[in-house]
């Protein structure tokens, strides 16, 4: 590491830094702009098609009236406008298919990256309606569930679905959660009933105002227990939108931040069509037997894990891109801004130059770049399933170390720039509530570590 008046001779040279005599000793003429360092690095590690699809949304929201920026709205303000957004990216240009899930992940992986720096609403509800919500149907769902998976991009804008894990009693343990839902043979139908105050599903994403269906997790009993299994529940006429007979919901209300997502509460009695359980890994037969492929019910609930492990995977990718442009916005003031310095030398020095500041931030900027490699190496994996045990370790780890990391990392931001960092236009605030949310949802970093430890030891 420089000290700080190696880099001040270093950057107040003469040179204007736009000479070619690829002068390596000038720092001017050697550094990179971060927007040729961004091209370099895309051409490297992205492929010809996740470079478009990133391109093609930069396109579309350039200079579009409905992506500014815009503060101090109402929460309703909020939602209505990260939906708007995240409709009209999908409809113009449909850069992924559900199918994509299984046969090519990168372009949702890339999609989502790049909406995430845009505005991580559109993130999160695409996460919620496609990644939680669509990834149920379609890794639990048979083929009979088929048709309803093609809606889910085809239809998005006209329905959205939500994923109802969490219970207020239970939401780190889901495997104790007390939703019911039970079979009865001579309808053929499945009651999915709410049986106490602790079994209300709470925080579901969507619940609040937009969704119309919802991938509910829940104990089957097929004359006796048979261990969580996951429906698909209609709770929204889809004509007008009114909330269907036997489900009541309530907003979550206000939180500390990301209140452009509509988190809700949701009771359940309502019968559903034996044809709405999503059962690829527990099915009711003919003769209203339950059949599984899995019986150890520990293990089946695992299967349900691992499919979705996707969620994981891009929380740990979302939060550390948080913590990347927190990190950007404040290197960038850091070079341009001036305080202090020798009283010899007429000009003060760049604050990045003061080895107590570069303390501060720079082995956030190193692990931003260690935490890059290892979730896309994470990506990689996920896309080959090489060996799944090991890719839910890593996704709990990296996912827990990653918002940890970018929590602190973007607070440290915060107070590296000063009171321009308490400004909402320069959006280390937003970047910090990500993380902060990040750090709670797809699993308590501290059950996943663990998680993540005795897995390994089991190993
Ligand atoms: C913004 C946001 C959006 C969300 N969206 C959804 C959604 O769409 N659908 C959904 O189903 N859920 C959603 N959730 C819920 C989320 O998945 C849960 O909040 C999360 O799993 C943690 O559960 P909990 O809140 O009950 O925490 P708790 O389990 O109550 O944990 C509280 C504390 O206890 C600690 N703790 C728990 N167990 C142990 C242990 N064994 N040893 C040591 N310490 C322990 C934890 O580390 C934590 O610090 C969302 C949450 C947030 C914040």
């Amino acid at each position: 590491m420089r000290s700080g008046d190696e880099n001040s001779q270093l950057y107040s040279n003469t040179c204007s830094g736009q000479s070619n005599n690829n002068d390596l000793s000038c720092a001017k003429c050697t550094a990179f702009s971060s927007t040729q360092f961004k091209e370099e690095m895309i051409n490297r590690y992205y492929t010809p098609e996740q470079a478009k699809i990133r391109q093609d949304i930069y396109d579309l929201v350039k200079d579009n009236p409905l992506f500014e920026r815009k503060y101090g709205l109402s929460k309703e303000q909020e939602r209505q406008l990260t939906h708007d957004r995240a409709v009209y990216i999908i409809q113009k240009l449909r850069p992924f298919e559900l199918e994509h899930f299984r046969t090519d992940p990168k372009r949702f992986f890339t999609f989502l990256d790049t909406v995430n720096n845009i505005d991580f609403g559109v993130a999160g509800r695409s996460m919620i309606h496609f990644g939680l919500f669509g990834g149920s149907v379609l890794y639990f769902g048979t083929e009979k569930h088929k048709q309803f998976q093609d809606r889910i991009v085809n239809d998005f804008g006209k329905i959205f679905g939500m994923f109802c894990m969490s219970e207020i009693g239970h939401a780190s343990n889901v495997q104790q959660i007390e939703t019911l839902a039970i079979y009865d043979h001579q309808s053929k139908t499945i009651n999915i009933r709410t049986p106490s105050d602790s079994a209300v599903k709470v925080w579901s994403g969507g619940a609040a105002q937009f969704a119309q269906w919802a991938v509910v997790f829940a104990q089957l009993v097929v004359d006796k227990k048979c261990g969580v299994h996951a429906f698909l529940v209609p709770i929204r006429s889809e004509k007008d939108h009114s909330v269907l007979p036997g489900i009541r919901i309530r907003d979550l209300g206000s939180k500390i931040g990301l209140n452009c997502l509509d988190n809700g509460r949701v009771w359940f009695d309502v019968k559903i069509s034996k044809d709405l359980m999503l059962d690829r890994f527990g099915t009711i037969d003919e003769n209203g037997q339950y059949k599984t492929s899995i019986p150890d019910e520990s293990v089946r609930f695992l299967a349900h894990v691992q499919a979705l492990l996707i969620g994981r995977i891009m929380t740990a990718s979302s939060s550390l891109n948080a913590l990347k442009m927190a990190l950007e916005i404040t290197l960038k003031y850091a070079v341009h801004r001036r305080q202090f310095g020798p009283t010899n030398s007429g000009e003060e020095l760049q604050i990045i130059n003061y080895l107590s500041y570069q303390r501060r931030l720079y082995p956030y900027l190193a692990f931003s770049f260690v935490a890059h490699f290892s979730v896309e190496d994470l990506k990689r994996k996920y896309e080959t399933n090489s060996d799944s045990k090991m890719i839910h370790t890593l996704a709990s780890c990296l996912k827990a170390k990653c918002s940890d990391i970018s929590l602190l990392g973007c607070q440290e931001c915060r107070k590296s720039s000063g009171a321009q960092g308490f400004l909402s236009a320069n959006r280390i605030g937003e970047m910090r509530d990500i993380a902060d949310a990040s750090i709670t949802y797809e699993g308590d970093n501290n059950v996943l570590y663990q998680t993540a430890s005795r897995n390994l030891v089991r190993r």
